[in-house]
């Protein structure tokens, strides 16, 4: 049985876990070399923003650019391994019913929305990320080019790029086997100024499994 969490960080460190996580919520665990973390889009076209470290020596942390040169693709799919900077994977795609994840879209943050939209005082990912990363004695300093599970970010022969719908279907899903013990830690979109929602933030489940 799923069950909502807070919207508190969390530091967990336990083998098994089936949790809601509310729209706007964050979260962070470990997950252990071995097992599985399972991220359900509950409702469809939901981004959720994503950031891993090695947990025992967390400066080794994901590296966006080396993960899209190795993998040939700047989208991210089953088989493919999200890769440390010191050339070690920390997870790989062991399922995925989408296809499509972005690594060169961010996060979003209260200056770029000002920026962009012109609101100020937005609920927004970096302060989710820095909410779930204290607990680890991690902050701004350790926040780099995230993973955006189900936010679609095409790029044209030309070099435009646009978030544009996500591709998600309700139940869709994304299933990481760790290769390490890694520190994952999870915002669940607020934004409502673009498309990475579809301007309608949902829940997500996460399912961690031994
Ligand atoms: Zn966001």
């Amino acid at each position: 049985m799923a069950r909502t969490l807070s919207l508190l960080g969390k530091a967990a460190s336990q083998m098994s876990e089936d949790l809601v996580i509310p729209p706007g919520g964050q979260w962070s665990a470990v997950i252990r070399a071995g097992t599985t973390l399972r991220i359900v889009d509950l409702e469809g076209r939901q981004a959720v923003d994503f950031l891993c470290y090695n947990a025992a020596r967390p400066e080794e942390r994901y590296n966006a650019a080396d993960t899209m040169k190795i993998a040939g693709s700047i989208f991210l799919s089953q088989g493919i391994a999200l890769y440390s900077g010191l050339g070690n994977k920390l997870f790989t795609i062991a399922e995925d019913t989408v296809g499509y994840h972005d690594t060169i879209g961010g996060c979003c943050s209260e200056e770029s929305n000002f920026v962009r939209y012109g609101v100020r005082g937005t609920p927004n990912c970096r302060d989710n990320f820095l909410r779930a990363l204290s607990p680890h004695k991690l902050g701004a300093r350790d926040i780099v080019a995230n993973v955006n599970w189900f936010m679609y970010v095409p790029v044209d022969s030309n070099g435009a790029m646009a978030i544009a719908q996500g591709r998600s279907k309700p139940g869709d899903h994304v299933t990481l086997r760790a290769e390490m013990d890694v520190l994952a830690v999870i915002s669940n979109c607020p934004q409502v100024h673009n498309l990475a929602n579809d301007f309608r933030p949902t829940p997500i489940r996460l399912v961690v499994a031994g």
